[in-house]
């Protein structure tokens, strides 16, 4: 594949946003390239919802009827405390296109974007594939991809690992790092996180319930601690519960690859414990019986922000640029928009004669609109019209809300909230 040949554009890491961003190119007629180091998408639920916009988004790119069809429609979320339904969120209240949420687990929608990419001739994901280092060479990127092979080890008993079998060279005029939480693209370029306040651990669990799960999602505040609940497809449904101090034991922030089932010998009755527990305290109002625990993990979220979105020829989208809690979906959602814009942006300078500073004007405007989002240069302010326990739990109630942009504005007026810059940095157009 990268034998000595020239690449338009780069992208590393086949996650959503990767995904949804060579969609972009390819259909911009650029010519795309796109590696993972892994060996497949994603197996499990993660950024589970669709946001209004990100509809309108995707059925741009002709994806609309396909996800409507497997998705599901959810028209409100609900916050409580306790026993207590404190506030609602009505979509259907939005000036929007698709003025509802879509749950869709994040591995149905990564299955369905690589499915629309292998449409076009000579684009599909190169898994397997690791980007080990970059260099910038006489305007070009020099990138250094590394082919892992599993490679069998052991007498008797083999067990399996990844090994690299061959390193290639690929000569691109761009590249972008679609590469998480980890990006490596972002530490070669040498860019930094901006922090704003703690990181949060969640413990997540996916499961199947007797009867029907409510039909919303729903924000639960417990003391110190912020939870969601959202319903998935059929009778599953997803929990997240904020720890604190974190667990000991697992906390892993990579991608499941595999589907496996969690209850097995053993660790399902300290799963379920576990679970039962938390709804007990902190859901009393949650009736269903849960039948069977398909997948658990503790994963810690940071709230954090790229200091840049890249440089020159090279740059970030999704979350290898940012991060945030959970429950609102904003990191993968704001993420895929960026993919976009990037591909729209590298259709101009390519095929139109823009000028590159487009995409530092870009850099610009996403990190101010991160800011923002993340509470850095703006606060959560309650209007008269806000509810006592809405304003007393404002701040946590803005990474919740599953939105972005104008959408995410008219979500928090219903709840008598409005952001408002915290100091003189100009606030960015929201996304
Ligand atoms: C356990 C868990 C639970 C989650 N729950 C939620 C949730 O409830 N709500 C929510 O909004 N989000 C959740 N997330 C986060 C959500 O999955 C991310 O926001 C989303 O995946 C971001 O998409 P992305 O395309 O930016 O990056 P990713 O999906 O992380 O994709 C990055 C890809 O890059 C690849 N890669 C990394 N390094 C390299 C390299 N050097 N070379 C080549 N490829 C590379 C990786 O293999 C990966 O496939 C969860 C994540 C985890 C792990």
């Amino acid at each position: 594949m990268f034998r000595e040949h020239e690449i338009e554009v780069l992208i590393t890491g086949a996650g959503p946003v990767g995904l949804f961003t060579a969609l972009a190119l390819a259909e911009n007629g650029i010519q795309v390239e796109i590696i993972d180091a892994e060996w497949r998408a994603a197996a499990q639920s993660y950024a589970c919802a669709l946001h209004p916009r990100t509809l309108e988004l995707l059925d741009r790119r002709g994806l609309g009827s396909e996800v409507f069809k497997i998705g599901r429609r959810i028209d409100t979320v609900g916050f409580y405390d306790g026993h207590t339904r404190h506030a609602e969120l009505r979509f259907a209240d939005l000036n929007a296109a698709f003025p509802f949420l879509l749950v869709l687990p994040q591995c149905a929608f990564e299955r369905l974007l690589e499915d629309h990419l292998s449409k076009y001739d000579r684009v599909r994901v190169e898994w397997n594939h690791r980007l080990s280092n970059l260099e910038f060479v006489d305007g070009r990127v020099v990138a250094t991809l590394d082919k892992l092979a599993e490679t069998a080890k052991g007498y008797i008993v083999p067990t399996f690992e990844w090994a690299v079998e061959k390193s290639l060279r690929a000569n691109a005029s761009y590249v972008l790092g679609t590469d998480g939480h980890d990006s490596l693209v972002r530490r070669l370029m040498g860019i930094d996180y901006e922090y704003a306040g703690e990181s949060a651990t969640f413990a997540v669990f996916e499961c199947e319930c007797s009867g029907e799960v409510p039909n919303e999602a729903r924000i639960v505040l417990h003391g110190t601690t912020v939870n969601g609940f959202w319903p998935l497809l059929g009778n599953r449904c997803r929990w997240s519960f904020q720890i604190s101090p974190p667990r000991l034991g697992d906390d892993s922030h990579e991608k499941e690859r595999t589907a496996f089932v969690i209850e097995r010998d053993g660790l399902d009755d300290d799963v379920r414990q576990a679970l039962q527990t938390f709804l007990r305290e902190r859901a009393p109002w949650f009736e269903n019986e849960i039948l069977e625990i398909d997948w658990s993990v503790d994963v810690q979220f940071e709230n954090r922000v790229a200091k840049r979105f890249g440089s020159d020829r090279c740059w970030l989208a999704g979350d290898s640029a940012h991060q945030t809690s959970p429950l609102g979906m904003q990191s993968m959602n704001v993420g895929l928009f960026e993919g976009d814009a990037i591909a729209g942006l590298l259709k101009k300078i390519l095929r139109e004669d823009a000028p590159i500073d487009v995409l530092e004007a870009f850099g610009e405007e996403r990190l101010r609109d991160w800011q923002r989002l993340l509470g850095i240069t703006a606060n959560l302010e309650a209007t008269e019209g806000a509810s006592a326990w809405c304003a007393a739990n404002r701040a946590k109630i803005l990474s919740c809300v599953p939105a972005s942009g104008i959408h995410l504005e008219a979500l928090l007026r219903q709840l008598g909230l409005s952001i408002r810059p915290s100091f003189s940095k100009p606030a960015a157009l929201p996304v």
